[in-house]
């Protein structure tokens, strides 16, 4: 995928330059959920949702299992679950907070793949709007941000506990 915006990269570039030699992002964000800038919107029994820092469009969230593994048959039942769970409530969140016209799901395998993780296995949720391709391309450099990535995060983050909530009282 290509990138079309990237408003908050240099930020983000910095932060990552501290994280440099540390754990693998995921295992990290599953491991302190609560630090500032690691976007995580959610956090199960067997796995984390979390913004994308280098987001394909706004919006833009992955779900990975808090175990390292980078195979879809290394997981267990549970995980392979929930990670559909979590793609089925990420969608109607999108829906609902970002009215997100479609959706691009799916999973880069292996770094043959595009994987940017390759050792943590982890499922892109993109959001996308009828001509947002074209729109981008059109305006060349010009980068139009629909909304703060902050937000954005804090919209997605409420509309997981919302969704959730109701999941839990077997309303879908
Ligand atoms: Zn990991």
């Amino acid at each position: 995928m290509d990138q079309l915006w990237a408003p908050w990269r240099m930020a983000y570039v910095s932060q990552d330059h501290d994280q440099r030699d540390s754990e693998c992002i995921f295992c990290h964000a599953a491991r302190h959920p609560e630090r500032a800038g690691l976007q995580v919107v959610r956090v199960n029994e067997y796995s984390i949702v979390l913004m994308n820092k280098y987001p394909y469009s706004n919006g833009h969230m992955m779900v990975a299992p808090k175990r390292h593994v980078k195979e879809v048959f290394a997981l267990n039942r549970e995980e392979r679950l929930e990670l559909m769970d979590m793609l089925a409530v990420g969608c109607q969140a999108l829906e609902q907070t970002l009215a997100a016209q479609g959706i691009n799901a799916g999973f880069n395998l292996g770094k043959a793949a595009g994987a940017g993780v390759p050792g943590h296995i982890h499922l892109h949720i993109v959001p996308r709007w009828a001509n947002d391709v074209n729109f981008m391309t059109a305006l060349a450099d010009l980068r139009v941000i629909p909304e703060h990535l902050e937000t954005t995060y804090q919209k997605l983050k409420d509309a997981f506990t919302r969704l959730l909530k109701k999941r839990n009282e077997g309303l879908f």
